[in-house]
């Protein structure tokens, strides 16, 4: 099997058994989309509404503002992997708890074992929390982090404010944008 068929098995199996308790209440899983052989996988929350009737991740505004972000610096969604920490949209887009994060937890992981990007850019607290518990996205978004993570084979993070939190919000807006436009150099040295 190449890679495609790997990651879309992978993803049509864990549709069906993701144990994360919200698929009852979601119109359809939002697995991910982008190329298999992407240097970037971004991770962001949860699908919305949106993303919820479509299956596909971030196409609302934040995806928009995403999109905009990857032209800037050359690239489009085909270049890359996107993906959310959840694959199912909570109710009324509420925060993702503890537990349905955890039950996600081996897809994502798997989907990262398949694609084996060079980074791995976290979109929101919520992603970084995920895989770095301690640390703060005030602190540490626009660095490099290099970690070594359990049974994540790719070891250079690097976090971003979230593109809907930054949407509407001038300073954080700007942050994102000069944080965003660091990510070429950043690859270019792994
Ligand atoms: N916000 C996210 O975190 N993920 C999406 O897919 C859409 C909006």
């Amino acid at each position: 099997m190449n890679k495609q068929e790997q990651l879309e098995k992978l993803n049509k199996e864990w549709e069906k058994i993701c144990p994360c308790g919200l698929s009852a209440g979601a119109t359809q899983a939002v697995p991910g989309e982008g190329s298999v052989d992407a240097d970037i996988f971004f991770i962001g929350e949860a699908p919305g509404k949106k993303e919820d009737l479509e299956g596909r991740p971030f196409i609302g505004a934040a995806g928009k503002f995403l999109d905009e972000m990857l032209a800037e610096i050359k690239l489009s969604r085909k270049d890359v992997y996107i993906t959310n920490i959840i694959k199912y949209r909570p109710p009324n887009n509420r925060d993702p708890l503890p537990n349905e994060i955890e039950a996600s937890w081996p897809w994502l992981e798997a989907q990262i074992d398949i694609i084996k990007p060079k980074l791995i850019v976290f979109l929101g607290r919520h992603a970084l929390n995920r895989f770095f518990s301690e640390e703060q996205i005030s602190k540490v978004h626009g660095k490099l982090l290099k970690e070594k993570v359990k049974n994540v084979s790719t070891e250079n993070f690097f976090a971003l404010y979230h593109p809907a939190a930054a949407l509407y919000n001038g300073g954080l807006r700007e942050t994102l944008i000069a944080d965003f436009k660091k990510i070429p150099k950043i690859i270019k040295t792994l």
